[in-house]
């Protein structure tokens, strides 16, 4: 129909929290739309400016719902709406609007007039254009306060409006990149992809490092915890991930330690090795998915000792309060759950004792350590290390 060459889908992206930052706000918006390029990589578009949000544009038609896909992973993304932008006159925005309008149902027109030298102001159009539908559409009924279906008119101020009946919500949060950057350790369990998820929607940008134990653990281990690294990555704006061989650590903690120690031994290890690598990346802290009391190396007494060792980096636990159940949830609702379900074994499991120690004591733990050669077995293991990328 004639409308087609008048009209241009186009997709509007509203940010969250930005705005409360005052004087930093100019450094969000320029981070904030880096993120957005970025995540559109590979995607002929442009994007614009708008007072408050952004337009996509001049992409290959067909191609706006995966490029809401995409930016609704992008953090600081409140909502998105795939709209129509059209020429700003009452009949061919009164087709468009029809044209997105439901058959039956309520309905309310809720425009908005930037443009102020637009005939009509705002109410008027919702008046009209409703009156119009009405008319087309006679199972259509109008309820402001509560209906089912919402369309929306804005009336830009360069001629044209945009014209659109949903809206899809973001990932929220503030723009990766504006929040420094952390250092996640990344098994291949549900909770740790949700640590790294929460604290990179606080805008830390998060590398990762994960340790194995080739050949107790195999290299479908090893792939589940790349794969958990490429979903992190669509929200993470990218992803380096440390893989690190702690098998000569584990057995030389079999030869010469008592055997509940194993695990709390070893994050000792996997502590130091996280912050060196850190540090030697530009990392600002360690991230864990540790939730407090959730297995025996999770008590408070587990956690002094394996935090005991770092020399000069915090430790960020963002799952620390959160139940199983509500880790789970983020989980399934992040795209992780299926891939950390995947029956492999993790490094924590091989040489697992029966009954692991629940409440490690500080100074036997350092007595035990003792025995071990610990900065040779950080060197031999800094020796396997591999470095990947994921965008
Ligand atoms: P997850 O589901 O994240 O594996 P979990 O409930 O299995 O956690 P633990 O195995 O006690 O708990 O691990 C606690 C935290 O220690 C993990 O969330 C992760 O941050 C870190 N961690 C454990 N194993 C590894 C590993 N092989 N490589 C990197 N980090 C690890
Ligand atoms: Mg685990």
């Amino acid at each position: 129909m004639e409308l087609q060459g008048e009209r241009e889908k186009v997709i509007i992206v509203r940010y969250c929290e930005i705005h409360l930052k005052g004087k930093n706000r100019g450094y969000f918006e320029k981070v904030f739309q880096e993120n957005l390029e970025r995540a559109l990589k590979g995607i002929r578009h442009e994007i614009r400016r708008l007072s408050g949000r952004y337009i996509v544009e001049g992409f290959e038609p067909g191609r706006e719902e995966e490029i809401v896909e995409r930016l609704s992973k992008v953090f600081g993304t409140h909502t998105l709406s795939i709209a129509y932008k059209v020429f700003a006159d009452l009949e061919t925005i009164y087709q468009t609007v029809l044209s997105l309008a439901p058959h039956a149902g309520s309905f309310k027109v809720q425009a908005n007039r930037a443009d102020k030298s637009f005939p009509l102001n705002s109410m008027q159009l919702n008046a009209e254009i409703g009156a119009r539908l009405l008319a087309a559409r006679p199972q259509l009924n109008v309820d402001v306060h509560d209906p089912q279906h919402v369309l929306y008119v804005d009336i830009r101020e360069n001629g044209t409006a945009l014209v659109f009946a949903n809206y899809v919500k973001g990932a929220g949060g503030m723009p990766v990149g504006t929040a420094g950057k952390g250092m996640l350790l990344l098994s291949g369990g549900i909770d740790s992809p949700v640590a790294g998820y929460m604290i990179a929607k606080r805008g830390m940008k998060v590398d990762a490092i994960h340790f194995h134990s080739y050949p107790y653990t195999n290299l479908q281990a090893r792939e589940k915890v790349e794969e958990l690294a490429r979903l992190l990555a669509a929200y993470t704006g990218g992803i380096t991930l440390h893989v690190v061989r702690v098998t000569h650590i584990q057995e030389a903690i079999h030869r010469s330690c008592p055997a509940e120690m194993m695990i709390t031994l070893l994050r000792r290890f996997m502590m130091r090795i996280a912050e060196r690598t850190a540090r030697r990346c530009g990392g600002q802290c360690i991230i864990t998915g540790e939730s407090l009391g959730q297995v025996a190396s999770q008590t408070i007494e587990g956690i002094t000792s394996s935090e005991s060792v770092l020399e000069s980096l915090p430790v960020l636990r963002p799952l620390i309060g959160m139940d199983k159940t509500e880790i789970i949830e983020v989980s399934r609702r992040i795209g992780t759950y299926e891939t950390s379900i995947l029956p492999y074994e993790d490094c924590c499991t091989v040489f697992l004792p029966k009954h692991p120690l629940i409440r490690p004591d500080l100074a036997q733990v350092v007595r035990e350590e003792a025995k071990l050669d610990v900065e040779g077995l950080i060197a031999e293991a800094f020796a396997t290390e591999e470095t990947l990328s994921f965008s």
